[in-house]
């Protein structure tokens, strides 16, 4: 099988599961529970908490672990926004993650928050401007995400964090796809509050974290045993969190070679499919996209059809985002991009692994080349 489809998920790394073996057996204890067992798992928490401090350049207080990207995108604006006195506005992006617009939806429809929702260019790409537009007195929480689960684009969140910074206003960003690939120090993001989930970085699903910076006041949603300092209650995932760290760990190391590398491949892809297909659209910023990120329309296509074609022959991809996926809405990331309805049908992402090779790109071209004459042709 060739696997590009890293964006939705990526495989365990075996440092990851070794490293959380012990806290799955015999380590098991629960952090709260006064033993020397439960000492143990809390002291394998407290490591694992200041591993990741240390990669995103923080404090070790100011990381919660959560269940997954989607628990740390709700606790962040959910918490931020009902902890905030500010007022009762969020401003955030047409192309974020379900886990982001939904979160703003619910504060809308239950608490009567008002929420900018910013268009994007042709590339996926928010206008510095209209951050600044669209702050106002009552706003509340700035939301971007860092790099896009579709088309891969990157935004450049710390000048957007600057933006909302001048004028007071918290700024978080959903880093879930950026991690691995990207800087995540929070110095250098300068933003309040970023999400992380295990699974996109070789750590198992349901883990993932929330930096909150230490003066950010943040109203819990789950509630119930006041674990993870009161911000998130519920027993700790240690094995999750240990593995997290130990995979964020792996992922900085030569961070900058392993990218070079994995943005050749990646190119190798985009121009074996542009040429093979002449018609297809490359979605997504030219430059400012994920190493890994490739995703194309179709015209002509549709992009469920090639998807079938391309898993046939043990090609595994994604026709948008995973979440999406078996729904006929046409992704709300391309429409925003101006991506016609009609056209958006017919997209297909490539999200390579570090493990892909020139050789499986020169199957998926070819793959691709006669995938797309073939659907075409029934099409017709
Ligand atoms: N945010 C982005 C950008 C994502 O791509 C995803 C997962 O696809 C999530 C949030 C949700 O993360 P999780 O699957 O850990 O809930």
């Amino acid at each position: 099988m060739i696997y590009l489809d890293a964006a939705a998920t990526t495989a365990v790394r075996r440092e990851v599961l070794e490293a959380m073996w012990p806290y799955l057996t015999g380590e098991f204890g629960n952090p709260s529970s006064h033993h020397t067992l439960g000492k143990s798992a809390a002291d394998a928490l407290a490591v694992a908490r200041a591993s990741v401090a240390k990669d995103l350049g923080c404090r070790a207080s100011e990381v919660t672990f959560t269940g997954g990207g989607t628990e740390a995108d709700n606790l962040a604006i959910k918490g931020i926004a009902l902890a905030q006195p500010r007022g009762k506005h969020i401003v955030t992006t047409a192309i974020e993650h379900e886990a982001v617009l939904e979160s703003c939806d619910y504060l809308q429809r239950i608490h009567g928050f008002e929420i900018t929702i910013l268009s994007v260019d042709r590339y996926g790409m928010v206008d510095l401007g209209q951050v600044s537009a669209a702050i106002r007195p009552d706003t509340t929480l700035v939301t971007v995400m860092l790099a896009n689960n579709e088309v891969g684009t990157i935004q450049p969140i710390a000048e957007i964090a600057a933006v909302a910074r001048k004028l007071g206003v918290p700024a978080h960003t959903d880093a879930v796809q950026g991690a691995g690939a990207l800087d995540l120090n929070i110095a250098t993001l300068g933003v309040d509050a970023l999400s992380l989930s295990g699974h996109k970085i070789g750590a198992p699903k349901g883990i993932g974290v929330l930096f909150a910076k230490g003066r950010l006041q943040l109203e819990p949603v789950m509630h119930g045993g006041g674990q993870e300092r009161g911000k998130r209650s519920g027993t700790e995932n240690v094995a999750g969190a240990v593995g997290l760290a130990t995979a964020l760990r792996l992922a900085s190391q030569d961070r900058a070679e392993r990218m070079a590398r994995l943005t050749e491949v990646r190119d190798e892809l985009i121009h074996g499919v542009l040429s093979a297909v002449p018609t297809a659209i490359l979605t997504g910023h030219p430059q400012k996209r994920l190493p890994g990120s490739a995703s194309f329309c179709f015209p002509g296509t549709s992009g469920e059809a090639v998807l079938l074609y391309l898993e046939e022959r043990g090609i595994v991809c994604s026709s948008g985002s995973a979440c999406a996926a078996g729904s006929d809405e046409p992704s709300h990331v391309l429409v925003a991009m101006g991506v016609e309805p009609a056209v958006a049908q017919t997209a297909v992402r490539f999200t390579l692994t570090e493990g892909t090779t020139l050789d499986e790109i020169r199957d998926v071209v070819s793959a691709v080349r006669n995938g797309v004459d073939d659907v075409r042709a029934i099409a017709r």
